[in-house]
Parts: C-alpha cells; sequence; structure tokens
C-alpha cells in the first residue's frame, strides 16, 4: 500500500504533491488494528475541494444526464459484478482494519448486495426515463383540459457522503447506490480508521472503465472549508456519531439536503413467554452473541440494552456465558480460528472503556468479561498478550433496583464495541418506556411468539424506531437480524437516531430528486412527462397491436365498436365460469341490492369482451399480456346495454436488455350512452422491432426510451 493514500479526484488519482512541503503533521497514520503497524497515512494537504465540487456539478451531471434510471441501473449492477470478482482482496484488507470474514459478509458482501438490489429495482420500480412521476393525474378543471401531477427531477448538485468508520462498503455504497440510480454525482468521505478500505473498492469501480465521468469522487482525508462550498441542490448524507452530527449539521447552510444516521442505543426485548425451552428465548441469546460479536460490537444497530423479565436475568446471562465460552475466539482475523476481531483502533478501545465506566458509575456491574486486555489468538496462531492491538473482550453489564429509576446515562451512553446492558423489566408496558428512554434508535427487536405482547410493543415503541424485528419461531432461521439493515426497508430512525428515514428502497433514489407539481394541459403534460395523458392527441391510423416499439407512439389509439350485452350472455358466463353470485342471476335480489337495477353483468365478462374488441389476433409485435393496473367498475351494465372500448398507447418502456420493452396501455370501456363503464392499465410486452413479412426475427434499431431530458 501506498505511504500516503490516495484521493479519487476528476477521474484521477491525486495525493498531495509533496507531503514533506506541508508539514508530516497533516498526514495521519492508519494502523493495523491487531499489531498496530502504520498501513497507511492519509492527508488531503493543499486538496482542491471547490474544484472537485465544481466537476461533480458540471462533467458528473452532465455524463449521469445522458443516463435512463434503468441505464444507470445496469451500470449498478457491472459494478457490483467488478466488486464480486475481487471481494477477497477486500476481505484481506478488512482484516487490517479488525474485520473477520463474517464480518466482511456485512460489510463486503453487505455492499454488493446494495448494488445489486438497486440494480433491480431500479428497473423494476423507475421507468426507462429521467424523471419519475408522483402518484395519480389530478383533474383542475371540470372539461379535462387543465391538469396537475408531481414529478420527481434530479437534484443540480453533488451527493457529499460522509461515513463512518464500522462500514466502510456496505455504509458508502447504501448512500452510492440511490444517488447514482438518481443521476446526482457523489463525493464520498470515508472515516480515517478505514479509509484504504474505502480506496479498493473505489478503485475497483473505477478500473472497470464504466463509471460516468464525475460520478464519483472519493477524498481520503480530512475535507477543510468543505461546507463553505455547498449549496442549494447539494445533499449531505452523514453517518457517524451524534456529536460530529450536530456540528456539521450547523455548518450546512441554507437549501442543503443534510440527513444523518447516528449512533443509537438499541434495545431487544424478550417476551414474557419466551422462557428457556422455547425457540424464542434460544433465538434471542443467540442474536445477543451475534450483536455483541460481530465487527467486535462496532455497529449503528448493535444491541446496547437487554430488555428482559426480571425472572429471567440469571437464564439470559447465564445462556450467554455460555454460548460466549462456546464460540468466541477472540484474536488477529488473519489466525483461522478467530471469530471475533480487534476494534478498529486503541483510541477507539480508550472510548469504549470510558463508555463503561461510565455505565458502572450509573450503577452497571460487569457480569461477563472484563475491561483488562485479553490474551489473544495472534495472526501465527499463537495465543498470548498483543499490547499495540486494540482487543477486548465482549462486556456485559447488569443493574440492581427499579428498572424505571435507573440513571439516563443506562440509556444514553454508547460503548461502540462489544458491550451490553441487561436490564429487567415487570409488565411489557415497562419494557415499552424503557425502549421509549433511548431517545430514538435505529432498531429494537422483540423475541415473543404471542401477537398481544407485540402488538403493545410496536403500539408503544414504533414511534421511537426506524425498524422493528419480531421473532418468533416460524422466522427465527430465516430472519436477516436485529443488526442487518436490508436495503429495501427505511435504515435510519428518529431523535438520537439522526432523524433519518430517507435510506432504504426507492425512497432513497427520490431523496435526491425534487418533487415538483407540475400543472398544465393533457397534451403539455404529455409532452413533459412522456406519458399520455387523458385529453391529449391521440393517432388512430393503423391498429397499434401491428406496430414495434420502433413504430409505436404514446397516443396510438384504437376505438372498437359497440357490443350487444343479452342475458343469455351473462348466464352463458355464469355457468362457463361458475360465478353465479345473485347480482347476476337473481332480478329481485340484484335489485334490492343498493348499487344495481336489476341483473347486471359480471365486471370480468366485460373485461374478457373489451379484450376481444381491441385485440388484434395475428402474430405480431405484441407478444404478451402481462397484467392489468388500476382497474375499477364505474357504471353497472344491464342486459340491452351495449359497451365498446377505447385503449390508447399510454406508456412505453423499451427495456435496456431484451429485445422487446413494456407498454401501459390506457383501457376505457364506455356503453351506448358514452357512460363510463370501466377503467383500467393493460400491461403488455411488445417487440422493438418486427418484419410482417417473416414473424420473430430479430431488431434492427433500438426505439429511444420515453421521457423528457435531464
Ligand atoms: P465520527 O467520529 O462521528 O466520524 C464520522 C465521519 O465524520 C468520519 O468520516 C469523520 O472523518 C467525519 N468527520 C469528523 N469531523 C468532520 C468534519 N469536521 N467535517 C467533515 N467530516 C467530519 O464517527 P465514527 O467514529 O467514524 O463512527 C462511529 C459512530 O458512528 C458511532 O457512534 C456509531 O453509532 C455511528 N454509526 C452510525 C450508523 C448509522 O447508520 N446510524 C452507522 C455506522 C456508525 P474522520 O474519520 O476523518 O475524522
Amino acid at each position: 500500500m501506498t505511504d500516503t493514500l490516495p484521493s479519487y479526484l476528476r477521474d484521477a488519482w491525486w495525493s498531495p504533491a509533496d507531503r514533506e512541503a506541508h508539514g508530516p503533521a497533516d498526514a495521519v497514520a492508519v494502523r493495523d488494528a491487531s499489531t498496530g503497524e502504520i498501513v497507511t497515512h492519509v492527508s488531503t494537504a493543499g486538496i482542491d475541494l471547490a474544484g472537485a465540487l465544481e466537476y461533480a456539478r458540471t462533467v458528473g451531471q452532465a455524463s449521469l444526464g445522458e443516463l435512463t434510471f434503468h441505464q444507470r441501473a445496469l451500470l449498478l449492477k457491472e459494478f457490483a459484478v467488478a466488486l464480486t470478482a475481487r471481494k477477497e482482496e477486500l476481505y484481506e484488507l478488512s482484516k487490517r482494519a479488525g474485520a473477520t470474514v463474517r464480518d466482511s459478509l456485512n460489510d463486503v458482501d453487505g455492499g454488493i448486495g446494495v448494488l445489486f438490489t438497486y440494480a433491480s429495482k431500479g428497473r423494476r420500480e423507475l421507468p426507462n426515463a429521467r424523471v419519475y412521476l408522483d402518484g395519480p393525474v389530478e383533474s383542475l378543471a371540470k372539461d379535462g383540459s387543465f391538469l396537475g401531477r408531481h414529478v420527481y427531477s434530479r437534484l443540480p448538485g453533488v451527493a457529499v457522503q460522509i461515513n463512518a468508520f464500522n462500514f466502510p462498503m456496505w455504509g458508502a455504497l447504501e448512500k452510492f447506490a440511490p444517488a447514482f440510480l438518481a443521476g446526482v454525482p457523489s463525493l464520498v468521505k470515508p472515516a480515517t480508521p478505514t479509509a484504504y478500505i474505502a480506496e479498493a473498492w473505489v478503485r475497483i469501480l473505477a478500473e472497470t472503465g464504466r463509471l460516468p465521468a464525475g460520478s464519483l469522487q472519493l477524498v481520503s482525508g480530512s475535507v477543510p472549508g468543505l461546507f463553505d462550498h455547498l449549496g442549494l441542490g447539494d445533499l449531505v448524507g452523514f453517518t457517524g456519531s451524534a456529536s460530529t452530527a450536530a456540528r456539521l449539521r450547523e455548518q450546512a447552510g441554507p437549501g442543503v439536503r443534510f440527513t444523518s444516521e447516528t449512533d443509537s442505543i438499541n434495545a431487544s426485548v424478550l417476551g414474557p413467554d419466551a422462557v428457556p425451552g422455547t425457540v424464542e428465548f434460544d433465538a434471542y441469546v443467540k442474536q445477543l452473541l451475534i450483536e455483541l460479536t460481530t465487527k467486535a460490537g462496532q455497529k449503528c444497530t448493535a444491541i446496547r440494552r437487554a430488555i428482559v423479565p426480571s425472572g429471567l436475568v440469571p437464564a439470559v446471562i447465564d445462556a450467554l456465558r455460555d454460548r460466549i465460552a462456546e464460540r468466541v475466539v477472540v484474536g488477529d482475523p488473519h489466525a483461522e480460528n478467530v471469530t471475533m476481531g480487534p476494534l478498529v483502533s486503541r483510541e477507539q478501545r480508550d472510548e469504549v472503556l470510558r463508555a463503561i465506566e461510565a455505565l458502572q458509575t450509573a450503577g452497571g456491574r460487569i457480569v461477563l468479561g472484563g475491561t483488562e486486555a485479553p490474551d489473544v489468538v495472534r495472526a501465527d496462531g499463537s495465543t498470548g498478550p498483543a499490547p499495540e492491538g486494540a482487543f477486548l473482550t465482549p462486556v456485559v453489564l447488569a443493574f440492581d433496583g427499579d428498572p424505571s429509576a435507573l440513571p439516563d446515562a443506562v440509556h444514553d451512553v454508547e460503548a461502540f464495541g462489544p458491550v451490553a446492558s441487561v436490564l429487567s423489566y415487570r409488565s411489557v408496558d415497562e419494557a415499552a418506556d424503557l425502549v421509549g428512554r433511548g431517545g430514538g434508535s435505529l432498531v429494537t427487536s422483540v423475541a415473543t411468539a404471542d401477537p398481544a405482547v407485540a402488538a403493545t410493543l410496536l403500539a408503544r415503541t414504533a414511534a421511537y424506531n426506524g425498524r422493528l424485528l419480531f421473532l418468533d419461531r416460524d422466522d427465527a432461521r430465516t430472519s436477516t437480524g436485529h443488526g442487518a439493515p436490508v436495503p429495501h426497508l427505511v435504515h435510519g430512525g428518529p431523535g438520537r437516531a439522526g432523524g433519518g428515514e430517507e435510506l432504504g428502497g426507492i425512497r432513497a433514489v427520490l431523496h435526491h430528486m425534487q418533487r415538483t407539481a407540475v400543472q398544465g394541459s393533457p397534451a403539455m403534460l404529455t409532452a413533459l412527462t412522456g406519458v399520455w395523458h387523458q385529453g391529449a392527441a391521440s393517432r388512430s391510423d393503423r391498429h397499434p397491436f401491428r406496430k414495434s416499439l420502433a413504430e409505436l407512439r404514446i397516443g396510438d389509439q384504437f376505438a372498437s365498436p359497440l357490443r350487444a350485452v343479452t342475458l343469455d350472455d351473462i348466464e352463458t358466463f355464469a355457468h362457463f365460469t361458475g360465478d353465479l353470485f345473485y347480482a347476476h342471476m337473481d332480478e329481485a335480489a340484484a335489485a334490492a341490492n343498493p348499487f344495481f337495477p336489476g341483473r347486471v353483468a359480471h365486471g370480468y365478462l366485460l373485461v374478457s369482451w373489451a379484450a376481444g374488441l381491441f385485440v388484434d389476433p395475428a402474430p405480431g409485435p405484441v407478444l404478451a399480456n402481462y397484467g392489468l393496473e388500476n382497474l375499477r367498475f364505474v357504471t353497472p351494465v344491464s342486459p340491452g346495454d351495449e359497451v365498446r372500448v377505447v385503449l390508447t398507447a399510454k406508456q412505453i418502456t423499451p427495456r435496456e436488455t431484451d429485445e422487446y420493452g413494456e407498454v401501459r396501455w390506457d383501457a376505457v370501456l364506455l356503453n351506448q350512452r358514452d357512460e363510463l363503464v370501466a377503467t383500467y392499465d393493460v400491461l403488455t410486452l411488445v417487440a422493438k422491432t418486427w418484419d410482417e413479412g417473416d414473424a420473430g426475427r430479430p431488431a434492427s434499431a433500438s426505439p429511444e426510451p420515453a421521457g423528457v431530458g435531464a
């Protein structure tokens, strides 16, 4: 590894020109967590942060703006594949920061998993366009000539991502992926103790040659004056301690979106029913051990407070003691049998020891482990002291006395290491109160098979948590665990946890975009959004089912003739399908129903007829019908009525990787008086090209995705 870790700026590697000239005081040594050896230094002496931000806002915005959501999503997949191919390197490097291979499953594989998830979600849940439509059309004039719609378009600035030391990959990628998908360039600032792992994944991505220019920059070291250069359209996503978050939030100027994921005194409640011998009790203890030892307890989501029925405290401590004896081997992760590595640095261990002292002052008794430096397994397999390493054993504290009267420190002090407190409770309500005293947490888990206990805890504690996990015998084996946020769901929490809830799923992408209410005529909204709106112009030249994506345009329409509805048809359909519901079969009973004038046609009969009315049956570019959405039956249809259908191409989404795309059709069923009978969207797959003379030959040209520009 280089003596000074480079930064990645303006699509090139940058190092301080002359470290000596800037003074060695600028360079911070980063040490191996087990041996204390220097791994590298970080320094940003002479760095041009204003220039880096400007590069992102100009070059990065332009290159990402050329791509649609789907094109960006496919690049995320390529990045995930590239990291997967080199993950052994990342595991090896992570060992130097104290991570065992199991820890790396969280950080390295977890980070890669985030990229795969967004690559897939981006293509399934976002259009192949550059803007995202939010919610339904609002009709603002009686004649339909004035509409409103919410449109998300990307922010014009930079996403500055300041990350904590404990997850240099997963923590960084859970922010980079949604920013990239939104089309906003990232400037990543990793924490100093693990900056070399961030440098490694950025290097792997850069070496793919597939990063759009300016879409990703990395600062290895401090970022003096960074906030002076941020303004409207920029974002800061901070992960770290609550105290740093508070300082930085003050520095963020008006217009800068500042969000934080900070420390959190998470809880795990053992239900009164989860006594020893139950699956829930075993799952609870197993989870406690995992949270104590994974990343040596340096996880923002780790369990800091185990909240246990008062009579079960000794049983939980005994079971945990047995498990620790059975499974925990503390040492250098380079040694094979080690299951728990050191803390990231000796400074971090000193902080944890200070926090343990504060918990003892608040009445805590150490019941498992201790604060002395333990003998450990060294890299060569020998066992003994390792004074240069940042080792600690798991430490569990218990508290005596009235659980509700314990000092605030019990719920307030974060020992960011392998440390947890066991607190007792006398009623489920008291357990809920104790959870809430954490002042806002990322996660609380509950081990119970009793839905009444779970319902009380949900009602009483949900407002204090970003995530709640209920463990019982059915999900004990499959649960992703207390401490593992998943990219599909909210990661963040209220109050002390930082107030963030922007991470998780497509909302994390939308966090990088501005939602704007756009008002205008149907034609204007159609032109701006690439989605056909009722009232905009339509075209009925050729049956649209005969057009491939190369020819089909939104607004292409087919209007059928009327078809008469008879009582015989209704009865045939009823007996054929077995749907003999009285509204279709019994005149008196149907007439007594408040919604029907008498016997009426089945809604599904009408939808089936509509398909018969609009379909063009010969083999052609329409390959399949894969569903319908938003179906509403509006006006009942009686024998003697007539119905017709109007089908209009509403949204066209070519797939990037296939020879076909999705076409959403607006379907409207009307009766002979032009009253609305039913409305829905028909979903089809349509070939990109089609030659009527020779069914099924390959595409020659790919149509452009629909939607307005960046
Ligand atoms: P930290 O000391 O608060 O540092 C967090 C980040 O802020 C680091 O990258 C740090 O860089 C940077 N930073 C510090 N001062 C800065 C400044 N003036 N301007 C810009 N950046 C600045 O936290 P940490 O020790 O790395 O992480 C441990 C803490 O993070 C724990 O409290 C843990 O609970 C919390 N955490 C929370 C989550 C979550 O999702 N809620 C996840 C992980 C960790 P340097 O390292 O270069 O100083």
